[in-house]
């Protein structure tokens, strides 16, 4: 099959870790007799830069016209003191806007190789971690009606949410939950916001066509605390823009290892999904090869599964990221404590050789 990918590198180590992705992507592709065809994009401070604007119109036309689109990151100091509509990170906004995803699937996924990393008691993360937070992404505060009265002596923001924002996010946890261990948590804060009941009474509308997952509720205080109290508790966690938004920064600390993890975001299928690594532009790190591209290995490897329907890739990436750190190849942020050590047995590597690694796994599984 061929299959026609827009990407955007962006800006910093946007650049190293999208064609380092590429790369693997490709041999993936070669094993299975697959062809993928990259379109490359401006957006964020690069955008600027050349156009004067973070998202020009000629990105989202064609990421629009993409099978999927694949994102390094923006943004850096260079573009820091740039009034808001005119900062890189407008172009995550409008093409997320753009390109109608409506739901954002992080992962927390914690490798066993790496838990040296993780900041929490290996008592509690004994058995690994393995979480999926599905984000909704377009509604909520964020998007809700928002002002200052006329004297300037009060402020507010609107949670607003409609029973078809609230039914296709929740169905999209179901099936995730299917696809997965088959317990949906849905976080909410229901003894206070009447928002928040009508995500309940939705679920419980539309759990009967999901039988075989689990549902169960949460508030969303409770909800922080448990995820650093007994985290492996939970298997999908559904939820609202900003809760979703902060328990998913909060999930993936735990995990310790920002440069390994990938992110989806999804529409209701008509369109393109956008695939990107939850970390952004390192600046301090840029143009040094020294940035983890697994994050965004990972994320191809999202984007086979969920945009193209293609497991056995999908898998045969993961199975090559871990074999890659079984092996105890590391990038820096990755070595933790051992770093000397690591270095000492010449396993610490940059952007271009870990790509390289985990091609040569591809090859090999
Ligand atoms: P950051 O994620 O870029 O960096 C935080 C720390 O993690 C840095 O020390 C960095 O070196 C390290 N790090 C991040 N990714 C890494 C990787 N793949 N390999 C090794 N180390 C890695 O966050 P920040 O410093 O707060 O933001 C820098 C810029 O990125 C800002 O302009 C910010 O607005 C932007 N940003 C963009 C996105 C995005 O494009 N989606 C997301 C977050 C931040």
């Amino acid at each position: 099959m061929n299959y026609t990918i827009g990407l955007i590198p962006g800006d910093g180590i946007g650049p190293d870790i999208v064609t380092a992705s590429c790369k693997v992507l490709d041999a993936v592709g070669a094993k299975f007799g697959h062809k993928f065809t990259y379109n490359t994009y401006l957006a964020g401070g690069c955008a600027i830069d050349a156009t004067g604007d973070p998202l020009p119109k000629e990105t989202l036309d064609g990421c629009l016209k993409s099978d999927a689109v694949l994102l390094g990151a923006v943004g850096g100091p260079k573009w820091d003191n740039l009034p808001g509509k005119k900062r890189p990170e407008q172009a995550l906004m409008g093409l997320r806007g753009g390109m109608k995803v409506f739901a954002n699937l992080r992962p927390a996924l914690m490798f066993k190789q790496l838990s040296a990393a993780c900041p929490l008691k290996n008592e509690i993360v004994g058995n690994g971690l393995d979480i999926l937070i599905v984000r909704e992404l377009t509604g909520g505060i964020y998007f809700g009606e928002r002002g200052r009265n006329a004297d300037n002596t009060a402020a507010w923001d609107t949670e607003h949410y409609t029973k078809p924002e609230i039914e296709r996010i929740l169905r999209l946890g179901f099936e995730s939950a299917q696809k997965r261990n088959k317990r949906l948590c849905l976080v909410d804060k229901a003894n206070i916001l009447e928002s928040s009941r009508m995500w309940r009474e939705v679920a419980v509308a539309i759990k009967d066509e999901y039988k075989d997952v689990e549902l169960s509720y949460m508030y969303v205080d409770n909800a922080a605390m448990q995820l650093v109290r007994n985290p492996s508790q939970f298997d999908v966690i559904v939820t609202s823009n900003m809760f979703g938004d902060i328990l998913s920064d909060e999930a993936s600390q735990i995990t310790g290892s920002i440069g390994m993890l990938a992110s989806a975001s999804l529409g209701d299928g008509s369109g393109p999904g956008l695939y990107e690594p939850i970390h952004g532009s390192a600046p301090d790190i840029a143009g040094q090869d020294k940035a983890n591209p697994l994050a965004t290995i990972l994320s191809c490897a999202m984007m086979l599964r969920y945009s193209f329907n293609l497991t056995k890739e999908a898998d045969l990436i993961e199975r090559a990221v871990n074999k890659v750190l079984d092996d105890g190849w590391r990038t820096g942020d990755i070595a933790g404590s051992d770093f000397d050590k690591i270095k000492a047995e010449g396993k610490l590597v940059g952007t271009v050789k870990m790509s390289q690694l985990v091609i040569d796994a591809v090859n090999q599984l």
